[in-house]
């Protein structure tokens, strides 16, 4: 059992919840996409596992794994929202708007940005969830060709 899955299946039953084998799958197919899936994504590849998953147990348990804090749910430009698994605390986005290509910044680029903001706003336990929308270099190059 991957460590993620193994160390959700401990977190899960510390606030008494099962790890169900539906549960399971829906947090494995999260955890195994390396990107940012939509619920259809999401919809798609359970059910290549097991077709008879409903969509409404899909939207329970992401909204079960989203409490418990194992699946991030991202609203970046593109319309609905995204998931991912929850690895790892702060956690930044760049997007590109024209074909939704989505990377995680490198945290070390917002320098001290929490602790200004702490220093100056005197706000405390912050935590950031930033966006960047632009456009990525491929998209950016086909929009010149095409003008
Ligand atoms: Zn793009
Ligand atoms: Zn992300």
């Amino acid at each position: 059992m991957h460590h993620f899955v193994h160390s959700s299946n401990e977190l899960l039953r510390k606030r008494g919840y099962r790890l169900t084998p539906q549960r399971f799958m829906i947090l494995s197919v999260i955890q195994e996409a390396e990107q940012h899936l939509s619920v259809e994504q999401i919809q798609e590849r359970v059910q290549k596992r097991n077709p008879y998953v409903s969509l409404s147990t899909i939207y329970r348990t992401l909204e079960l794994l989203r409490e418990l804090g194992l699946v991030r749910e991202n609203h970046l430009p593109g319309g609905q929202p995204r998931y991912e698994a929850a690895e790892g605390q702060a956690h930044h986005h760049l997007v590109c708007r024209h074909c939704h290509a989505t990377i995680h910044l490198n945290e070390s680029l917002l320098g001290n940005l929490n602790e200004q903001l702490q220093e100056q706003y005197g706000y405390h336990g912050l935590t950031l969830d930033l966006v960047a929308a632009g456009y990525c270099d491929e998209c950016w190059k086909a929009m010149q060709q095409q003008t």
